[in-house]
């Protein structure tokens, strides 16, 4: 009760649009079919507690139940099907702890009758038209009698399955209900992937690199790094790798619109264009957390009606539903990873970060780039070191290549990119440079000083 009424809250107040909310899991739905299981089960006798204790696969009882969710081959859903394993011996049931009802109902249904339904609903008639067009099992509750060999045909061994239609129900709702949530996001990812494109041709247009014009490249390099520094939706350290929930990704989100305030990035934009980039940037990730918290509450939705399906049928769906479904994709992959990593690749990468050009020996800007036989590149200063060391092997992939480095490996395209888009770093990395050549000449006291005009 409780759920239901705090479900339907939070689709309506937490800002969903409304083609959305028409998609949400219909909890209140599957909640009223699954009623209908439970009385149907009940009528055959068939309740929590019998049921569980019939499912027990270390039970000695000689009826034993099995149920199981299994995709069936004429369509891509998954059905359910209880059967039951009765051992006769002249057309009885041998075993006394059997409620009066339950008996009853196995030996109407070993004797090849279907139980007579009470109910008046056609949907829970034994023979559901929807279902035996679909079903690829064949009739239900056809005994496929197994006549033990030394039972003389007094004694038989059935395997009946138990004629349920409400259950069948109640997994074809909630299929075609994720099917069509699984649509909805389809659509909306493709949409954002289009918006991500759109904000990466303004962004690029903004943060040219020139000396002439103005340009945002500072600002939106900055801002990137700490958009990749906030791992909104998704975390790679340690502790916390993976997913991150709604509530923690707007944590992050938050943290992220504080800093970038907080540095006055936007505040100090060159161009109006940056600005309405930047806020098309923030609206999307706000879209992706309403993207988050939607799939959250739908989820839940699903996990608090499958509990309750077990805790009045004892069927253990909880878990075999989601294992069922698991390989046919009906619970489609976060919305928020794909379009995160088009972000990462199709919008952050417009900026280049420094640390994609980094010397792998001293952890600054690799200037002046020089580009071993091997491939791998190393800011000069580490190259001439190690060759005085006389160390021959490149020290990513030990190729003998160092000994063979000239100044023609000097990668010139490179160095020219760097210093377009890592002016200051490359400043700071010339000036670090003369200090250590300063020192090697004039020894320790070296200190460097500027050219100054008196
Ligand atoms: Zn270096
Ligand atoms: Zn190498």
């Amino acid at each position: 009760m409780k759920f239901a009424h705090d479900y339907k809250q939070s689709l309506a107040s937490q800002g969903f649009p409304p083609h959305w909310v028409a998609h949400a899991i219909p909890y209140g739905q599957l909640k009223k079919c699954l009623k209908k299981v439970q009385r149907e089960l009940q009528e055959l006798g068939l309740d929590a507690e019998t049921l569980r204790a019939l499912l027990d696969p270390n039970t000695d009882s000689p009826v034993a139940l099995n149920y199981s969710l299994n995709p069936s081959s004429s369509s891509k859903l998954v059905r359910p099907k209880l059967t039951v394993n009765i051992h006769l011996h002249e057309g009885n049931i041998i075993d006394a702890s059997l409620a009066p009802t339950t008996r009853h109902f196995f030996e109407k249904i070993a004797s090849g009758f279907a139980p007579d339904s009470s109910e008046s609903e056609g949907e829970t008639k034994p023979v559901d038209i929807s279902r035996a067009e679909t079903s690829d099992e064949g009739t239900r509750a056809t005994p496929q009698t197994v006549i033990n060999g030394n039972g003389a045909g007094h004694e038989k061994h059935d395997i009946i399955e138990v004629p349920l239609v409400s259950d069948g129900v109640f997994f074809d709702i909630l299929q075609s209900d994720l099917g069509g949530l699984d649509a909805l996001q389809a659509t909306e990812r493709d949409q954002l992937k289009k918006e991500v494109k759109e904000i990466g041709k303004q962004v690029s247009q903004v943060s040219r690199p020139t000396r002439f014009s103005k340009s945002d490249l500072d600002h939106w390099r900055h801002i990137f790094e700490l958009y990749l520094d906030a791992e909104v939706f998704f975390a790679t350290h340690e502790q916390e790798h993976g997913a991150r929930s709604s509530q923690k990704a707007l944590q992050q989100l938050q943290w992220f619109q504080n800093q970038v305030q907080k540095q006055q990035l936007v505040a100090s934009f060159k161009l109006a264009e940056s600005r309405s980039a930047f806020s098309k940037f923030l609206e999307l990730n706000l879209t992706l957390l309403k993207h988050l918290q939607f799939q959250e509450l739908n989820m839940l939705a699903i996990s608090k009606i499958l509990k309750k399906f077990d805790k009045r049928t004892a069927l253990g769906v909880s878990r075999a539903f989601p294992n069922a479904i698991s390989s046919r994709k009906m619970i489609s992959g976060d919305i928020a990873k794909e379009v995160c990593a088009r972000i990462s690749n199709e919008l952050v990468s417009i900026i280049p970060q420094i640390n994609d050009y980094l010397c792998p020996i001293c952890y600054s800007i690799a200037y002046q780039p020089v580009r071993l036989g091997c491939q791998h590149v190393f800011c000069i200063r580490c190259i001439i070191k190690i060759q005085r060391r006389k160390e021959e092997c490149c020290p990513l992939c030990r190729a003998r290549v160092v000994m063979d480095a000239s100044a023609e490996n000097i990668d010139t395209e490179l160095e020219k990119f760097m210093k377009k888009y890592f002016l200051p770093e490359v400043k700071e990395k010339q000036r670090a440079n003369d200090i250590e050549r300063g020192v090697e000449v004039f020894g320790e006291g070296y200190t460097r000083s500027e050219c100054t005009v008196m």
